[in-house]
């Protein structure tokens, strides 16, 4: 949908978030206990989520760390806050470099396509856009320059032209990961971007220049980064040395987060993150989800066989994050039934809208909308218990429709019912409210046409008739004015 559009009806949803009255807690990594969430600029936000190494199609086990991010973010506008939200695209780095070599092109022509491929998923998946989506090709000077503080603070040394960063002098390195640093064998060095967990090693923050792989100069000697170094840098440059949220899935933990906080602490002298939260992975038969292990699906595969993205969405977003949650096409199918119980709902209330018949106020249902109000608020405050919180949005959903069944309603409770229901949507996020417009939104779009129409905006004007048709609205232009009617 056209920005404008879109942004309008975003604004009209943030119209109707209310402050909820329980603490807000979230699961902390690195103390290992849920700690009521402070953000360190009252009212602001600012969280860093790994992004996707864009060698590949990303697959879905990837997209149960997005969409948890989504949900965090979602819940935290929500609950009032604003958010600005950093996920990086790692655009450099050893995979990358290989498959491009393989096919002899460049690194930024191998990764170009997974861009965007990357962005039309996270549309089909609902997920709202981050404030921004650095490239870690862009960064290399903010990379060189931690790096140099590194080497004046003493924490680097040299080898084979690469630069390496020496753990063992980093007091609580091993905090976010129990991993102890004594552990680590003295002047081991790893320069792989992927190695195995509790493998503690000095890591390499810049890799010396070797042949045929692209490179950057630098006061280093020629070469290109480390894997670490990129998110150090690009939550430097976006959200300052110390910030609120830091996310990924949970084999982020060691050793890039571990990494990444040796280097950033290091550097600044200060504390890098407040919280630290990780979601489990995705696994198919027992097993991580992953490409290297070939067990993996895309997004695509899945459209493909026929699964509704928002069914596929709802399925990432009714388990815990911390919990580990299994792919298969039965669960799939449950999730497309309970997302569909959700969408009858939906529907039925936009149709008792639509017919206009009024009648009293049913006290029973306003108590029953209440209840479910404070009880999905104190779920999704409780470390977002999502699976909870979705438990009690069926509660109500099952009698609500007992309440309707037997009696007419007031249509200030059935936009009441509307508007809930929209608001716990802001965080699910699986209602297609395109699919039911309501006559007032659709006034609105063809306001809107107009406006735009008059101010020579053809193809704006354009694009909202497009936009209705989709959703079988028919606009005709009479003399009068514009009418419009369903298909
Ligand atoms: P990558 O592209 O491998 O750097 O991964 C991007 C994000 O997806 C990171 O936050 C990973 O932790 C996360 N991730 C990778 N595999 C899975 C999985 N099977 N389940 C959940 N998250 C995953
Ligand atoms: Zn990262």
């Amino acid at each position: 949908m056209d920005n404008a559009i879109s942004g309008q009806r975003l604004n009209w949803k943030r119209e109707t978030m209310t402050q909820a009255a329980n603490t807000l807690q979230f699961y902390n990594t690195e103390t290992k206990r849920k700690e009521p969430f402070t953000s360190i600029e009252p009212g602001h936000v600012r969280m860093y989520t790994c992004g996707p190494t864009v060698y590949d199609f990303a697959h879905i086990g990837n997209y149960r760390a997005y969409v948890f991010e989504d949900v965090l973010r979602r819940y935290l506008h929500y609950r009032g806050y604003r958010v600005t939200q950093v996920m990086n695209l790692t655009d450099v780095e050893d995979k990358i470099i290989r498959r491009a070599q393989e096919k002899g092109i460049t690194i930024f022509e191998h990764t170009v396509p997974f861009i965007e491929a990357f962005f039309e998923d996270l549309d089909t998946l609902n997920i709202e856009q981050a404030e921004h989506y650095p490239r870690a090709t862009d960064y290399i000077p903010q990379m060189l320059e931690i790096i140099r503080t590194l080497r004046e603070k003493d924490y680097t040394y040299e080898r084979d032209g690469s630069i390496y960063y020496r753990i063992a002098k980093f007091q609580s390195y091993g905090r976010l990961s129990g991993i102890r640093p004594d552990e680590v064998k003295s002047g081991a060095r790893i320069d792989s971007d992927e190695y195995e967990k509790d493998d503690a090693r000095d890591f390499v923050l810049w890799k010396g220049r070797k042949e045929n792989e692209h490179f950057w100069e630098s006061e280093f000697g020629p070469g290109r980064p480390g894997w670490h170094i990129e998110c150090s840098a690009m939550s430097k440059e976006f959200l300052g040395d110390h910030f609120d949220i830091h996310t990924g899935g949970e084999d982020n933990i060691f050793p890039h987060h571990e990494n990444e906080i040796a280097q950033s602490e290091a550097a600044s002298g200060v504390k890098f993150v407040n919280y630290w939260l990780h979601c489990r992975h995705l696994l198919v038969d027992g097993e991580k989800m992953a490409k290297s292990k070939g067990n993996f699906f895309t997004l695509r595969d899945l459209i493909q066989r026929g699964h509704h993205p928002s069914a596929i969405r709802y399925f990432l977003v009714a388990s815990h994050y911390r919990s580990p949650l299994n792919l298969s096409e039965e669960a799939l199918k449950a999730s497309h039934a309970a997302w569909t119980r959700i969408m009858d709902f939906h529907t039925r209330i936009v149709e008792i809208i639509q017919r206009k018949v009024d009648a009293p106020r049913v006290e029973a249902l306003d108590a029953e909308w209440k209840k479910f109000v404070t009880q999905f608020e104190t779920h999704m405050d409780d470390d977002l218990d999502t699976p909870r919180a979705l438990a009690s949005l069926f509660d109500f959903i099952k009698e609500s429709n007992k309440i309707l069944d037997a009696n007419p309603i007031a249509q200030s409770q059935a936009k009441q019912l509307l508007d809930t229901l929209k608001r716990v949507d802001t965080v699910i996020g699986v209602i297609k409210e395109e699919e039911a417009l309501l006559d007032e939104e659709i006034e609105q779009l063809i306001q809107l046409r107009q406006d735009a129409r008059k101010q020579k905006k053809f193809a704006l004007a354009d694009k909202i008739r497009d936009e209705l048709a989709n959703q079988g609205i028919i606009l005709e232009d009479t003399r009068d004015g514009v009418r419009w009617k369903r298909r």
